[in-house]
Formats: C-alpha cells, structure tokens, sequence
C-alpha cells in the first residue's frame, strides 16, 4: 500500500466553476482523460479503461461520483497532482458550494464562448472572490455558431469586474476554430481538423494572418501583467523582453495575490478552445499547474480554541504540525458504504488511528483512507498535509467539523454557515 508524501509545491486542489451547459462535464472529462492518458499508475491506468469508465457513466447519466477526483499531469516532465473537488454548480446548495470553496486552493472558470458571462457565472465569481481563490477563465464552445472570445474576455471585465489578462488568441472561427496563439511562447498550437480524444496538437509558427494581432495582445499581457507586478514593471521599463519563465511567474504571482484578496481586482488568465471537439484542454492543464496555487502558497490556516472562538490558532500546511483536518463532504458509495471527504490542513493522518472530532467533543477511529481516481480507488497508508482524500469509518462526524489530533484540539471552521449569498442576475 502506498504511503504518500507528496512534494506540496506539485499539489493542485482546485475546482471547476461554470453556469450550468458551459461545459464544466465536459471539460472536467477532457481532464480526466488527458490525465488518464498521460499518467499510468500501475495496472489500469491507461486511456481506454478512462474511456470506458467515462462510457459506463455516460450510460448511467453521470460522469464525476467523487467529491474529489485525483489525477495527475506532467509539466516539463514532472508529475503534478491534481486534487479536482466537486463544486455544486447548482444555486440551490449554496452552503456545500461554499465549503468545497473553502477546501480548495484555485479554481477554473468555464464560460459559454456565445453565452459569455452568465447569472450563475457571476454567483460562482462572487463566492470565489469571498472565499479569495485564484481564478484562470476557459472560454469553451468556440466551435459554436455565434461564439465569440473576445465579447466573453469584454464581458469578464465588465460584468464580474476583472482582469483578464488573455493568454491566447483563437484560430479560426465557429466550425473552422483549430487552434491558438499562445501569447507567451508566441507560438501556434494546431489541433488537426477531425482532433480525436488524446490527439496532441502540433506547435508551429503563428500564420501570417495572426502575427499583428499577436504582437498586440502580447504588448497588452506584457502591459498588464506589468501593471500589477514590481518585478515585471522594473523589466518593462527598461524595455527589456521577460523570458518565458519570468513571464510564466509574474503571472502566477498576479493571478495568486489578486485572487486571495477578498477586496481589489482580480486579474484572471483567460483561456479558449473547446472541451467537446478536444481543442485547448491540454494547454488548460498545463495553466492549472503554472498559474494557480500549491497548499504552500498558503501560509497557514487559522482556526480557534475548542472552548474560546476569540483564541486564534495558526496551524501551517507542514507535516511537522499536529494533524487537523476539515470534513467537507459525505458521500454513500455504492462498494464501500459512507466516505467522508476531508482536507488535511497539516500534520499527517494515518490509517486505524484515533482523532478527535473537536466540534462535537468526540473521538473518531479513522478506517481505511482512499485516494478516488477517475476509475479506480486507491488504499493509502496515510495523508499528509495539503492533500484531500476519502476516509471510512468515521460515525458522527459531518461536513464542516474538524478532526484533529487529540493532544493538540482545534476547529477549523466556525460552526455558523456563511452569510446567504444574495445572486446578482
Ligand atoms: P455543464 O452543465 O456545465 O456540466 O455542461 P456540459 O459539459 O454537460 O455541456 C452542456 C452541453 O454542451 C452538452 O450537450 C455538451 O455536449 C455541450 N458542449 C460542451 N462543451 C462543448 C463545446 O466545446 N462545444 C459544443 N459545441 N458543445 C459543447
């Protein structure tokens, strides 16, 4: 059995927002299978049994039963984790929209390339920005009649009050969209015209009808990133070009530090493609690794005393503090019986040991602890902090409560539910 201690910096926990029909299904199963492609963990873990998995559930009418889904996706050639938490797209379960928000570190966006910004799209924008989670955009369906990207980026700015820095320009339009610029390689990334699932695009120059418009929206990005960034701004002023790499962590940096803070703009990273017809999911993926943030980029979580709420206490995402952890989900599932989702905040949690639920005051045996993959589960030993998994046995504990380790008790989230959200149609 795996005992996982997983390099942090490498940890994305992220979720994936939309109105519903944008595509956020479709998106998250490009995800799950470009990541099922591209990593194989031991035996099943190949494209087809992906596939077939997404078929059996296609049948049955769904397609993600996990509250968190663990995949992986490399980016110059190192593996990264991507814990994918299930937010509630629907208004109605506001509350458990907002605790998945709490656990999760950054989040995608998925916009309609011909709806734009719709009401539920400015509901999930505004419990982001409360919650302060980065945010990068997708504009999907570009291969619709009437899409357009550019109305979607005016849109993000205008009606949820943003900034979009764009990344990347379309190729072609409607049923003839193939492709983009990519404004930080300056680069064309080419998806072949009949793209099937796990085809990868071919780089190539940008063509000759998109290099003006590519200097533009590049002198734009620069600008903008520049705007918001002291390093970025000392390179722009003295006219000097950043590299790829600079670029790549100035924005990151932007995209971090505007989305954590509840007041202020956000600046999002907006990219483009379509999910359905397999176009821009492989580069979303490598943005969700560049640009949004690792459980380390949070410097601690704080909660309070068990018998005192004004007693702040300050636990930091590190396995060398005592192990807290925050219940965030319940799940039945069908083969196993009850799962409790958490988040471990620091410290280590282990198999069959004891932990307090310090909300109600009780001890808590925790079963075994499942990492949920999109076909498979996997046992693990143990959890540390930062990273989400699946528990059994636990009996009273419910989403919201913290469990900790006995000797050092606290509570991570108070036990009022947030505010009503008020939706702004
Ligand atoms: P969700 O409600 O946000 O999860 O949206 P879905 O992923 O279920 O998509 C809603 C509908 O839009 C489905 O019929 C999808 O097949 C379709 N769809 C999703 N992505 C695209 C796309 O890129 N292009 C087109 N034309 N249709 C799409």
């Amino acid at each position: 059995m795996a005992t996982t201690s997983l390099d942090l910096a490498k940890v994305r926990n992220i979720g994936i927002m939309a109105h519903i029909d944008a595509g956020k299904t479709t998106t998250t199963e490009r995800i799950l299978y470009y990541t099922g492609v591209s990593y194989k963990i031991g035996e099943v873990h190949d494209g087809a049994a992906t596939m077939d998995w997404m078929a059996q559930e296609q049948e049955r009418g769904i397609t993600i039963t996990s509250a968190a889904t663990t995949c992986h996706w490399p980016l110059n050639d190192t593996d990264h984790t991507i814990n994918i938490i299930d937010t509630p797209g629907h208004v109605d379960f506001t509350v458990e929209v907002e605790r998945s928000l709490r656990v999760l570190d950054g989040a995608v966006t998925v916009f309609d390339g011909v709806a734009g910004v719709e009401p539920q799209s400015e509901t999930v924008w505004r419990q982001a920005d409360r919650y302060g989670v980065p945010r990068i955009c997708f504009v999907n369906k570009l291969d619709r009649t009437g899409a357009e990207f550019h109305r979607c980026v005016d849109m993000i700015e205008d009606r949820l009050g943003a900034q979009p820095l764009v990344m990347q320009l379309p190729i072609g339009t409607e049923m003839d969209f193939k492709g983009v610029v990519d404004l930080v390689t300056m680069k064309a990334f080419v998806w072949s015209a009949d793209t099937k699932l796990g085809e990868a695009y071919d780089i190539v120059d940008i063509p000759d009808t998109h290099t003006e418009a590519a200097a533009e929206y590049r002198g734009k990005l620069l600008e903008a990133v520049a705007e918001n960034d002291e390093e970025m701004m000392e390179l722009y002023l003295e006219g000097q070009e950043p590299t790829e790499d600079q670029l790549y962590a100035a924005i990151r940096r932007v995209t971090i530090a505007s989305g954590r803070t509840t007041e202020g703009t956000t600046v999002t990273p907006v990219f483009c493609g379509t999910a359905f017809k397999n176009k821009g999911v492989q580069p979303l993926l490598d943005a969700v690794v560049r640009y949004l943030p690792s459980p380390l980029d949070v410097d601690a979580i704080e909660g309070h005393a068990v018998n005192d709420p004004e007693q702040v206490i300050v636990r930091k995402p590190s396995e060398d503090e005592p192990m807290s952890a925050l219940a965030f989900k319940i799940a039945a599932d069908p083969h196993l019986g009850k799962l409790t989702f958490i988040r471990v905040y620091s410290g280590r949690l282990t198999a069959g040991t004891q932990v307090q639920n310090s909300v109600k005051g009780k001890k808590e045996r925790i079963g075994k602890i499942y990492r949920m993959h999109a076909n498979k589960r996997e046992e693990i030993e143990s959890v540390g902090a930062g990273d989400i998994v699946a528990v059994m046995g636990l009996k009273q504990t419910t989403t919201g409560e913290t469990l900790c380790d006995p000797s050092n008790p606290v509570i991570l989230e108070s036990m009022d539910f947030p505010a009503p959200v008020i939706q702004v149609a």
